[in-house]
Order: C-alpha cells, then sequence, then structure tokens
C-alpha cells in the first residue's frame, strides 16, 4: 500500500480494528460506550482523516461533509438503516457511504419473532410470576393464558430483506400472511412460500391449509393477530409513501382489539404517545419495542406506565445484537467486517475505483458517469 489511510472510528467495531491496522491503517477509535459528541467528529474530519467508521447514533450532515471537503472520502457505517446520515449532502459533496444490510438480516427477523413469542405468551411476566414467589398453583386459566402464535395472521409490514426473512420465520409456524409494501413485492417469493405452506399441508405436516397474500395496509392492520414493521425511517421529503408516524392513532385504531404490534424497525415510524394510549385504552392487545423516537428510551416515557407494564415489552435496540452478526470480520457474516471491507473499497480503490460496482456503497447515484 502507498498510502497509510487514517480513519477515526465513532465506536470500537471489535477485530476488524485491528484488521485494518495490520493494513498499515492509522485508526483512532473513541473509547467510550456512547457516542462523541458531533463537535468531536467535526474535529477529527477537519484533521483530514481519509474515512469516517459510524454508527446510527452519529449525524452525518452537511456540516460534517463540509468539514471534510477534499479530504473525506468514504463513511461506513456499522448498521443497515442510514436514516442518521443525510444522503443528499452526501450526494451534493461526491462522499459515498457504507452500510452493512443484508449480514444483520436473520439476526433481526428472528429476534423480532422472538419478541412477537414473547410478547403473546407473556413470557417475562409468567417469569416474573415465578420470581417474585406469586406462583402459588397450576390452574387451568389463572393467574392468566397467553395467545398462541401458531396458525394465527400476521402482517408484516415492509417486505425487504428483514421483512422476508420474518415471513419465513412465521411460514414455520404455520402462519397465515398478509404483506404489505407499496414499492416492493416479490411475488415469487411469496409463491414460494405458499407451495411450501401447500406441500407441508398435502403431506400431513401441518394440519390445516394457511397461506400468503399481499395486501393494503388498511387490511392488513384490519385482519391481522400480529403487526410486524420491517420499513426504513422515511420522513415526509424522502419519499411518496414516508414511514414517519406510520403507526398512529388512525392505524392504531384500525387494528383488531386482539391484535398485537411488533417494531423493530426505528422508532419514529410508531407515534409513541398514540400507542401508549392505544395499550392503556385497549385498542389493541400489546406492543413490543426495539426502537424509539428517542434513544436511550428517557426515564419520563409514557411507554414505561407501570399501568401497561404486561402487554408492553421494552428491549434496547438489541434485533441485531448476536455475536457473529456483530462483530465478525468476515464481510459475510458480520456488520463489522463488512462495514470494514466497504471502507477498504474505497480507499483502496477496489472494482477499478468504480464507486458505483461496490457492493456496499449505498448512494450509487451520486457517482453515475
Ligand atoms: P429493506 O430496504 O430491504 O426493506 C425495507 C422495505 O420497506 C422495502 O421493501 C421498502 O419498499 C419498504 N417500505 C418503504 N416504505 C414503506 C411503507 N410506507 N410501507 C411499507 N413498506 C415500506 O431494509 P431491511 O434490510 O429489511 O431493513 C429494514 C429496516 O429495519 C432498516 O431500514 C432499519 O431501520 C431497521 N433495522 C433495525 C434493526 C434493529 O436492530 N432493531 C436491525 C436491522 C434493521
Amino acid at each position: 500500500m502507498t498510502k497509510k489511510f487514517r480513519v477515526f472510528a465513532t465506536c470500537d467495531v471489535g477485530e476488524s480494528i485491528e484488521l485494518l491496522r495490520k493494513r498499515g491503517y492509522d485508526v483512532e477509535v473513541y473509547p467510550q460506550p456512547k457516542a462523541p459528541p458531533k463537535s468531536l467528529i467535526l474535529e477529527k474530519v477537519k484533521s483530514g482523516i481519509d474515512g469516517l467508521i459510524t454508527t446510527l447514533r452519529d449525524p452525518i450532515d452537511a456540516e460534517v461533509f463540509e468539514a471534510g471537503k477534499g479530504k473525506l472520502r468514504v463513511v461506513a457505517q456499522i448498521a443497515v438503516g442510514f436514516d442518521n446520515i443525510n444522503r443528499a449532502d452526501a450526494n451534493r459533496y461526491k462522499v459515498p457511504f457504507i452500510h452493512t444490510a443484508d449480514v444483520l438480516t436473520e439476526a433481526t427477523a428472528e429476534f423480532a419473532f422472538f419478541m412477537l413469542g414473547a410478547l403473546a405468551r407473556k413470557m417475562w411476566t409468567a417469569e416474573h410470576l415465578l420470581r417474585e414467589n406469586k406462583w402459588d398453583y397450576w390452574h387451568p386459566y389463572l393467574p392468566f393464558l397467553g395467545d398462541e402464535v401458531t396458525g394465527k395472521t400476521i402482517a408484516i409490514i415492509g417486505t425487504g430483506r428483514i421483512g422476508l426473512a420474518m415471513i419465513k420465520k412465521c411460514a414455520g409456524f404455520d402462519m397465515n400472511i398478509l404483506c404489505y409494501d407499496p414499492a416492493y413485492q416479490n411475488h415469487a417469493f411469496v409463491k414460494a412460500i405458499q407451495e411450501i405452506k401447500d406441500l407441508l399441508q398435502r403431506r400431513g405436516i401441518a394440519k390445516e391449509k394457511t397461506w400468503i397474500k399481499y395486501t393494503t395496509l388498511d387490511d392488513a392492520l384490519r385482519e391481522a393477530d400480529f403487526v410486524s414493521v420491517h420499513v426504513p425511517l422515511l420522513r415526509e421529503r424522502e419519499s411518496d409513501t414516508p414511514t414517519y408516524h406510520l403507526f398512529n392513532e388512525r392505524t392504531l385504531r384500525m387494528m383488531k382489539p386482539t391484535a398485537f404490534l411488533v417494531n423493530t424497525s426505528r422508532g419514529p415510524v410508531v407515534d409513541e404517545a398514540a400507542l401508549a394510549r392505544a395499550l392503556r385504552e385497549n385498542w389493541i392487545a400489546g406492543a413490543a419495542l426495539d426502537v424509539y423516537e428517542k434513544e436511550p428510551l428517557p426515564p419520563d416515557s409514557p411507554l414505561r406506565d407501570l399501568a401497561i407494564e404486561d402487554r408492553c415489552r421494552l428491549y434496547p435496540h438489541f434485533a441485531s445484537a448476536a455475536k457473529i452478526t456483530r462483530l465478525s470480520t468476515d464481510p459475510n457474516k458480520g456488520m463489522a467486517g463488512r462495514c470494514v471491507q466497504g471502507l477498504i473499497d474505497v480507499l483502496e480503490g477496489n472494482y477499478g475505483g468504480d464507486v458505483t460496482k461496490m457492493p456496499y456503497v449505498v448512494n450509487k447515484e451520486a457517482f453515475g458517469k
């Protein structure tokens, strides 16, 4: 390597940092687990770094790109969502940015499914009963019962990578599946899942005939026992079908009073004030959330209300937090490996230096010939 590249990472991404150093890179890692202040990111970028490794906690906008003008060549984000990076600004300054799609798809989908199970079968409440020494008897229905998942109907909102992976998990539980996505419909995938369902029933492995189909948002919300959200955060100006507060008073009231909402996408997709009311007033039966309008979840959040504790499961943005998924240095397995490989691709000019051919770059539109 002729040039020694300088990189600032706003968080430690494990062994992949050492691999960069072994390649001759000069890498500085922000040592605290919390996000660095933006002023520090600006200072580092101004100092002339070539690459910036970020997380979804770091606001990356025109101010950052201006500070790195002519020097900063790549932003590599360890996450699939990139709503913290202003794409228009990145394009204006012609800085490619990386995300780590695909490698967290299965981990996120399985966590969404486990959240759904924990919520419906009251696993948290049941364990508390035991730990608080309130398990006094076995009784057919006291002190409470949960809701089965097998054979129920789920709505998958957003049928991109994680939505489709979630469909696979749900198909394994013989669920009926309603799909909604205004921008991308994978009919071949849906047909294949139906064929598998039909085969299982013909062979007597599944007792009932179950189905999967695309439908409208309203029908999906009205008919589903579970609603699982897998959309990117898109604000008003960013899409014809924005997802900001997609779940609000109107859409929550459309759901059945026995239905459950699961959100592993982004917090602002759900209007939390409306959801807290929906839970308090029993418009829906429960919710399990991994992401919040403000993270970490503030101590005074209405979602922490003890009155809804039994039907509101709360997790700390944890869906992709599995060992191999987060930290493997293999770009085909780990977010860290993929993030660092994307950074190397840009800085070392892989793919003939053609950014549009680099697999992990998001904003390829800024580099078209
Ligand atoms: P993706 O781009 O493959 O899929 C998103 C899908 O949502 C697309 O098919 C898109 O057409 C669809 N969509 C867009 N607007 C919609 C709307 N208004 N209604 C319904 N569907 C709409 O992305 P992905 O890899 O499946 O990831 C989805 C999101 O999940 C990410 O953007 C990220 O924010 C979030 N995520 C969270 C975690 C976590 O730890 N909780 C982990 C990974 C991803």
